[in-house]
C-alpha cells in the first residue's frame, strides 16, 4: 500500500495547530504498520534551517489561471524512512506566517492554495505510483477536486483513491467568485451541487463532493456536523454525504508528549511516582514569576485565542475565577481582541494570574506537565490534543462535552471514583464555573485527587488504534 499524504503543516516542521501534531504522528504510525507514505508540504521560509531540506531538481509547471508557476521540489525524512517533499515557491511561501497575521489573511491565499493543491498533482505524476492520496484541510482540499474534475489532465493519477480529513469545520477557505479563474476548471462546477456556495468558492466544500472517502477527527464531532447548530452551512453536503463520511479519533505521539520523557520539563515522573510533578509546579510559577505556592490549584490553558476555544465564557466568571483560592496561567496567540483582554486581566491581577501571549512550545509542556487543572471550555472541539495530553500529565481536564472532548473525557464520580476530569454541557459561564468548582473541591481530598490523577494517566490515546482505522479505510478503497 502507497500513501501519499498532503497537509499545510506538519510536525516537526511547521506547526500552527493540531493539525500539524496529527499530520506529524499518523505517518510514523502508518510506517510502523508496514505502510509506504511519503509527505508533501509547502516549503515555507520560517521552516528552521537545522532541517537541512535537499534539493531533488525536481521543477514542477503548475498551472494557475491561464499561467504556469514554477515549483521546486525539496526533500527532508522524518520518522524511519517516511520522504518529505517540500514544495518551495517564494512567491507563496517565503513569509513571516503559513496563512494569517494578526491584521488578517493573507490577500492571495486563494492563489497560493490552488498552486499548493495543483503542485500536489504535478509532483505525484512525476515520483511514481500510488495508492491512495490522503489530504488535510481546505488548503488541500482541491487536489481531490482538480483529480476528479479535471481528471483528464491527470491521466498517470487515473486509480489513485482519495481521503480527504476535516480537522476544522470552520476554517473552509472561502473566497468570492471573482477567484474561479485561478482554478482552471469548468464552469458547470461553480454551482451549489459543488464548490459554489452562497456566491463564494468554497474550498473545503470541494473536498467533501469530491474525494472517495471523507473523515473527521472524532465520532462526535463526525455526528454534529451534519448539523445546522455545527455544520457551518455544510450540514447538507455533509448528510449527503453521510455514507463516505467516517469519525475517527485523532491519537497523540506519547514520545512527544510523556511526563516519564518529555525533555522540556523540569522532572520526569510517572504515574507510581508524582514526585517530579511537584518540581514541574514550582518550574511553571517560577517561569510566570507568579508565588510559588504548593498547595493551591494551579490552573493551565493553552490555547489559539479564537471564539471556538470559549475564551468568553472564561472572560464571564474571570473576576469569579480570581476571588477564589487559586493560581491561572494562560499561553496563547490569536485575535487582538483577546490579546487585549488577557493583557488587562495580567495587570489586574499579578499575584495571581500569568499571561504569557505568544506560541512557545517549551512553555506548552511545562503547562502540561506543571498545571494541577487543565481548561478546555471550547463552543466545538473537532478532537482537541490538549485534552489528551493532559490526561497523560496527571493534569486533570475541565471541558465542555462537545466533539472530541465528549468522547475523551468523562465526568469523576468520587461515589465510584470512575472518571478522568469535570465536564460541562450548556455553553455558559455559570456551568463552567460550577465545573471548576467541582474540580477545585476534589482537588482539596489528596487521596481523591490521587485516584483521579491515576485515572488520568492510564488513558491510552496513542496511535495504534487510530492509525488501524485508517488503513481499513485505505484498504476498502483499492
Ligand atoms: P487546535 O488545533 O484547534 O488549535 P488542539 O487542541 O487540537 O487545538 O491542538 C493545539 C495544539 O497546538 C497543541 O499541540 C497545543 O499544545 C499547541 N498550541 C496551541 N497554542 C499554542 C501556543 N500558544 N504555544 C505553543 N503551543 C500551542
Amino acid at each position: 500500500m502507497k500513501i501519499a499524504m498532503a497537509s499545510p503543516e506538519i510536525v516537526p516542521f511547521a506547526k500552527t495547530g493540531g493539525l500539524a501534531d496529527v499530520a506529524g504522528s499518523l505517518p510514523l504510525a502508518l510506517e510502523g504498520l508496514g505502510v509506504q507514505v511519503s509527505l508533501i508540504m509547502p516549503a515555507y521560509s520560517v521552516i528552521p534551517g537545522k532541517f537541512f531540506l535537499r534539493d531533488t531538481g525536481i521543477e514542477l509547471a503548475v498551472p494557475v489561471s491561464h499561467r504556469f508557476e514554477l515549483g521546486r521540489v525539496l526533500e527532508g525524512k522524518t520518522g524511519k524512512g517516511i520522504r518529505v517533499y517540500f514544495i518551495q515557491a517564494d512567491k507563496y511561501f517565503a513569509r513571516d506566517n503559513l496563512y494569517t497575521t494578526p491584521e488578517g489573511d493573507y490577500f492571495d491565499n486563494a492563489e497560493r492554495f490552488v498552486f499548493f493543491s495543483r503542485a500536489i498533482l504535478e509532483l505525484l505524476r512525476k515520483v511514481g505510483p500510488l495508492d491512495i492520496l490522503h489530504c488535510h484541510d481546505w488548503q488541500t482540499a482541491l487536489a481531490p477536486t482538480f483529480l476528479k474534475a479535471a481528471s483528464e489532465a491527470y491521466p498517470e493519477l487515473a486509480g489513485v483513491k482519495t481521503v480527504f480529513t476535516i480537522h476544522n469545520l470552520g476554517y473552509q477557505g472561502v473566497f468570492w467568485h471573482l477567484d474561479w479563474y485561478l482554478l482552471n476548471l469548468d464552469w458547470k462546477y461553480f454551482a451549489p451541487k459543488y464548490l459554489e456556495f452562497y456566491g463564494m468558492i468554497n474550498y473545503l466544500k470541494g473536498g467533501i463532493v469530491f474525494a472517495d472517502a471523507v473523515t473527521t477527527v472524532s465520532k462526535k464531532y463526525a455526528e454534529e456536523i451534519k448539523t445546522e447548530e455545527f455544520g457551518f452551512g455544510l450540514e447538507g453536503v455533509l448528510q449527503e454525504r453521510a455514507g463516505a463520511l467516517h469519525g475517527i479519533l485523532n491519537g497523540v505521539d506519547y514520545r512527544e508528549w510523556s511526563p516519564k520523557t518529555d525533555r522540556f520539563i523540569k522532572k520526569n515522573y510517572t504515574p507510581r511516582d508524582l514526585s517530579g510533578k511537584r518540581s514541574c509546579k514550582r518550574d511553571l510559577q517560577k517561569a510566570y514569576g507568579i508565588p510559588m505556592r504548593r498547595v493551591i490549584p494551579l490552573i493551565g490553558m493553552i490555547s489559539r485565542l479564537a471564539d471556538q476555544k470559549g475564551l468568553d465564557l472564561l472572560a464571564e466568571i474571570m473576576d469569579d475565577l480570581m476571588g477564589m483560592e487559586l493560581q491561572f496561567v494562560l499561553l496563547g496567540t490569536g485575535e487582538k481582541r483577546y490579546h487585549e483582554f488577557f493583557e488587562e486581566i495580567r495587570g489586574r491581577f499579578v499575584e495571581k494570574c500569568g499571561i504569557r501571549l505568544d506560541f512557545d512550545n517549551t512553555l506548552a509542556h511545562k503547562i502540561e506537565a506543571g498545571a494541577d487543572i487543565f481548561l478546555m471550555p471550547s463552543r466545538y472541539e473537532p478532537c482537541g490534543l490538549n485534552q489528551i495530553y493532559s490526561l497523560k500529565y496527571g493534569t486533570i481536564p475541565v471541558v465542555r462535552g462537545t466533539g472530541g472532548l465528549d468522547d475523551t473525557i468523562q465526568e469523576f464520580d468520587p461515589a465510584t471514583g470512575k472518571g478522568n476530569g469535570f465536564k460541562f454541557q450548556e455553553c455558559t459561564g455559570t456551568a463552567f464555573l460550577s465545573a471548576i468548582k467541582r474540580a477545585i473541591e476534589t482537588y482539596k481530598d489528596r487521596a481523591l485527587w490521587r485516584r483521579l490523577i491515576r485515572n488520568a494517566m492510564a488513558a491510552d490515546f496513542s496511535w495504534k488504534r487510530s492509525a488501524k482505522e485508517y488503513l481499513r479505510l485505505y484498504q476498502s478503497l483499492v
